[in-house]
């Protein structure tokens, strides 16, 4: 069976677009490897060039220069294989609104040219949660609804490769647990996800490996852990006896907050301090500590450092956490 070691492999991927007002250069120059079976995370701001990329997967936009090669084909000399390779979800939700999601799926099988006796209409969309949906228009579909219908229509000719446009942007909680069951259902079974998301938690808890772009370039790629563990920064939670309703001056030169439950915290570099060393300048402040937690960075804080998101927004996230 044909099981290259990268599922996307993307050299020198760069997308100029012309406008009246210039040229826009969505993407510069990209180098990216998704690992056969990967959770494979792609971040970055509005703008960064995330959909572009995938688009260009998709034969959505024309790439101006570089190569893309998806399951081993080149999407330029090998398209119909590349294609058949990879299942899109783009960011809009295109749907035909006078087709029923059970028609839509049949359709598409067709287009891919699935065979009636291979194909899993009934299972796609028991597995999206559609069943009791296989029959109506899909213009009365809700957004959530409308989403894990293009997931089921991204799946129909069962690529080796799925990518996901912002798929749950918009969706409810509870289905977008759903939904995430779903694909981690088929990332167990082997297919490889490549998935851009705005919601940094949800990459952090299911992807394996993350690349970041900002403003069409490349600034990080590596696994989740290794990513998380290259901020140098923790926080620490403590609670007083007595409670705290103000920051004794002698801590002022710190980072420091008072949390919604009336705990401190305090935000340190692990490296270049010791959490003793921290206690002890609070005991000197005159404050008991009955307990204490610590939390390491998240995904979102390496975002802020990394991206133009710059200190500014690193503030901010701080004044949430902290
Ligand atoms: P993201 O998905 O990361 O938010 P996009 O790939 O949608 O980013 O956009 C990257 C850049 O390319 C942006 O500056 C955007 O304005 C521009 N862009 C996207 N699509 C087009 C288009 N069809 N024509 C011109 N510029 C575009
Ligand atoms: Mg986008």
């Amino acid at each position: 069976m044909h099981e290259p070691d990268v599922a996307v492999r993307l050299r020198g991927l760069t997308k100029v677009y012309r406008r009246r007002d210039g040229v826009n250069e969505a993407l510069g120059c990209i180098d990216l490897d998704v690992p056969r079976g990967a959770f494979f995370g792609l971040l970055g701001p509005n703008g960064a060039g995330k959909s572009t990329l995938i688009n260009i997967l998709a034969g959505l936009v024309i790439k101006s220069a570089g190569e893309a090669v998806v399951w081993g084909y080149d999407i330029d000399t090998n398209p119909r294989l590349a294609r058949a390779s990879i299942g899109v979800v783009p960011q809009e939700l295109n749907i035909d609104p006078f087709f029923t999601p059970r028609e839509t799926l049949e359709l598409q099988a067709g287009l891919y040219g699935v065979p009636a006796r291979l194909r899993q209409t009934d299972e796609i969309l028991a597995a999206v949660g559609l069943t009791d949906q296989a029959h109506v228009y899909a213009r009365t579909l809700s957004g959530g609804m409308r989403r894990r219908l293009l997931v089921a229509k991204a799946m129909v000719h069962r690529p080796p490769v799925l990518v996901l446009d912002e798929p749950t942007a918009g969706v409810d909680v509870e289905l977008r647990r759903q939904f995430w069951r779903y694909v981690a259902k088929l990332h167990a079974d082997g297919t490889t996800i490549l998935l851009t998301t705005h919601y940094l938690e949800e990459a952090e808890r299911f992807c394996d490996r993350i690349a970041i772009i900002d403003h069409g370039r490349l600034i990080a790629c590596e696994s989740t852990e290794s990513l998380v563990r290259r901020l140098d920064r923790k926080i620490v939670k403590l609670t007083i006896a007595g409670g705290l309703t103000a920051i004794p001056t002698s801590l002022q030169a710190w980072q420091t907050s008072i949390t919604p439950l009336g705990r401190l915290a305090i935000a340190y570099q692990p490296s270049r301090m010791h959490i003793e060393e921290i206690l002890s300048i609070v005991r000197a402040a005159g404050l008991v500590i009955t307990d204490l937690s610590t939390e390491e960075a998240a995904l979102e804080d390496i975002f802020l450092d990394l991206t133009a998101g710059g200190s500014g927004k690193r503030a901010q996230a701080d004044h949430g956490r902290l």
